[in-house]
């Protein structure tokens, strides 16, 4: 289930954004649910170790900004895209929301046409923390992010 805010809805560039940014969660999960697992542990547990870290820096959230903005565009154009995005990072600044605002800076400025590689940039977090990270499954296994991911 996708829920999206009624103050989200308003704006029908937040609702196409907002929208795809979730489906996007949705096609990393079909794709790899161990890859999706993995980007949720590090969610949670990045601020930890690299303090300055953002929800951006999350391989998973990365992707699905990038694929978020390419689709609002195509939706409801580049003006209206960069014109919501300003306003989210204004929003977030007067509530002194400094993980929104990053998150929205982010979003901003990224170009949409940019390529990502999520599962690179996931195994090199992976490599990174994988001696101080639990990520439930066994990550030390060569292509860990394949097959079904067990309860
Ligand atoms: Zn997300």
């Amino acid at each position: 289930m996708i829920y999206i805010r009624h103050t989200t809805c308003a704006d029908p560039t937040g609702l196409v954004a907002t929208y795809a940014h979730e489906l996007q969660h949705f096609i990393q999960h079909r794709r790899s649910a161990r890859l999706l697992r993995a980007n949720n542990v590090l969610y949670f547990n990045l601020k930890q170790f690299e303090p300055n870290a953002t929800a951006s820096d999350i391989p998973t959230e990365r992707e699905a900004n990038i694929v978020s903005k390419r689709v609002a565009e195509a939706v409801c154009g580049e003006e209206a895209v960069n014109a919501f995005a300003d306003a989210q990072v204004r929003l977030m600044e007067s509530l002194g929301n400094e993980e929104q605002k990053d998150r929205w800076v982010f979003f901003r400025d990224v170009s949409s046409s940019t390529g990502y590689d999520v599962l690179g940039s996931t195994v090199s977090f992976v490599e990174r923390y994988r001696t101080v990270m639990d990520f439930g499954f066994d990550v030390s296994q060569p292509e860990w992010w394949l097959g079904p991911l067990e309860d």
